[in-house]
C-alpha cells in the first residue's frame, strides 16, 4: 500500500453524475477508477441470491463477514469481486437498486467497506465515487468534491438508461442513516450540474485539481 497515492473523492445523491464525471476525470488523469456504490450492491445482490432479508442487519453482516471476495484492477477500474466473478449487470436491477441502501446502512457492513475501499491504494492513484469517500473513507484527502442536480433532471437521466426507481427515497436513506451519512464533505467543492454536461462538470473538476496540485 503506498499513502502517498492521491485519492480523488467524488461524492453526491443518487444520479448526479458521479460515475460518468468520475470515469472522466480517472481517463483525464490516468487514474484509477473504484465506483464504491457497486460494491454495496454487490452485497445486496448476494443477499438476495441468499434469500436474506436485507432490513435484518445481522443476518446481512453475518453473510458480508464470511463472502468471498477479491480486489482486481482491470484496465484501470477497480472491481470487487465474488468467489471470482463481478456481476456486472445483475448489481443495476431495480431491485438490487431497491435493496441496496438497507445493507449500506449496517455499521459493520460500512467498516468492513471502508477497509476495502482504502485498501484500494495499493493500485495506485484513484478517483473514488460514493457517499461518504471526502467524509469518512478517504477525510484525508485534499480532493473533495459533491455533485447535485435537481430531483427532476436526475429522474430524466435514470429514466434515459431505461431505470426507473424512486430516487428521492434512496436519497433519504443515505441522508438519514445513523453511520456515515451522505452529506457534503468539509471543504469539498459543491456542483449543481442540472443544468452542465459531462464535459463541463468534469472540466471544472480537473481544472480545480491542477489548480490543487500546482499549489502544493
Ligand atoms: O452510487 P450507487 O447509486 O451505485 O450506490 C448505491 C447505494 O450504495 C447508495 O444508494 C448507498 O446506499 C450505497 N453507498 C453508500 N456509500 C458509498 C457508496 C454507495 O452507502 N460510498
Amino acid at each position: 500500500m503506498n499513502p502517498s497515492n492521491i485519492v480523488i473523492a467524488i461524492d453526491g445523491t443518487s444520479a448526479s453524475g458521479k460515475s460518468t464525471n468520475a470515469r472522466l476525470v480517472a481517463q483525464a488523469l490516468g487514474y484509477i477508477y473504484v465506483d464504491t456504490g457497486a460494491m454495496y450492491r454487490t452485497l445486496a445482490w448476494h443477499c438476495l441470491r441468499h434469500k436474506i432479508d436485507v432490513h435484518d442487519g445481522t443476518a446481512v453482516w453475518n453473510l458480508c463477514r464470511q463472502w468471498k471476495t477479491t480486489l482486481a484492477c482491470i484496465e484501470h477500474k477497480v472491481l470487487l469481486l465474488v468467489n471470482g466473478y463481478y456481476p456486472e449487470t445483475e448489481i443495476r436491477t431495480a431491485t438490487v437498486s431497491a435493496a441496496v441502501s438497507h445493507v449500506a446502512a449496517v455499521p459493520k457492513v460500512r467498516n468492513w467497506m471502508k477497509l476495502k475501499q482504502r485498501e484500494c491504494l495499493k493500485f495506485g492513484d484513484l478517483v473514488m465515487e460514493g457517499r461518504d469517500i471526502g467524509t469518512n473513507v478517504f477525510p484525508e484527502t485534499e480532493f473533495k468534491f459533491y455533485l447535485d442536480a435537481s430531483l427532476d433532471e436526475r429522474a430524466k437521466r435514470r429514466a434515459a438508461e431505461g431505470i426507473k426507481e424512486n430516487l428521492a427515497a434512496r436519497d433519504q436513506r443515505d441522508s438519514q442513516r445513523a453511520t456515515a451519512p451522505l452529506m457534503i464533505p468539509l471543504g469539498a467543492m459543491v456542483i449543481n450540474n442540472s443544468a452542465m454536461t459531462p464535459a463541463q462538470t468534469s472540466g471544472m473538476i480537473l481544472e480545480r485539481i491542477k489548480k490543487q496540485l500546482k499549489s502544493n
